[in-house]
């Protein structure tokens, strides 16, 4: 069984190839995550796009819960994590924005993102096990190599921002899904967390359907088999 699950913001459950990969955790301060911390104890892969705390939420502690859970970021970004606090070396996997990383069965990237953080560049990741892939782009605004992303992970899933003022709002988000080409739907992420990011995702619908993608609206919680 293959599952996205959508827990508010840009936190989302990946499971794949018996694996479950959570990126972007924010729980405890995430008015829309549906889930306690708790619920993510037995993850095998914390990803994290960029250290902006609305996306590295909940990671080190889930990090410390379970030490089979591994962390999957830019190696900078880990090695601040290792620094600051006291993340095990042996809980990364080390990476940069490039190829696919095998672990343990199932593929994952990182991707360029225009955005910016603290302590590294802010990235989107690629989740595959070979047959379905799922591209959560982190928070970004548009950019023209979304053309090569979709081209060179040709995603079937596309993740996107479309809460405006931090990333891309919906009209732009709707361009990205025109470049990304997923072949299976775009899932609208990182939008009415808050009052500064609200929008209307309905808009982001229509414009996915009329350029002739499917486009699939979520709420915080709920799931799609893949
Ligand atoms: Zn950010």
């Amino acid at each position: 069984m293959s599952q996205i699950r959508w827990l508010g913001h840009a936190a989302v459950e990946v499971l794949i190839s018996g694996k479950r990969v959570v990126i972007d955790p924010l729980i405890k301060d995430n008015p829309l995550s549906p889930v306690k911390l708790n619920y993510l104890e037995g993850v095998s892969v914390v990803g994290v796009t960029h250290d902006h705390y609305d996306h590295l939420g909940d990671t080190v502690e889930i990090l410390k819960m379970n030490n089979k859970a591994k962390l999957f970021a830019t190696f900078d970004l880990e090695m601040y994590l290792v620094n600051q606090f006291k993340v095990p070396e042996a809980q990364l996997i080390p990476a940069n924005v490039g190829g696919y990383v095998e672990h343990e069965g199932i593929r994952l990237a990182l991707t360029k993102a225009v955005h910016s953080s603290e302590h590294s560049d802010p990235t989107g990741i690629v989740v595959s096990d070979g047959r379905t892939t799922i591209y959560h782009a982190g928070d970004t605004g548009l950019f023209e190599d979304m053309r090569l992303i979709g081209q060179v992970f040709q995603p079937d899933y596309a993740l996107l921002p479309i809460g405006g003022r931090f990333t891309m709002d919906p009209k732009q988000a709707v361009i990205a899904v025109d470049m990304i080409k997923p072949r299976k739907g775009a899932i609208p992420i990182h939008f009415n967390t808050w009052d500064m990011i609200r929008v209307d995702p309905q808009e982001f619908v229509k414009g996915v359907k009329e350029k002739g993608y499917e486009a699939i609206l979520l709420q915080p919680g709920q799931s799609i088999e893949l």
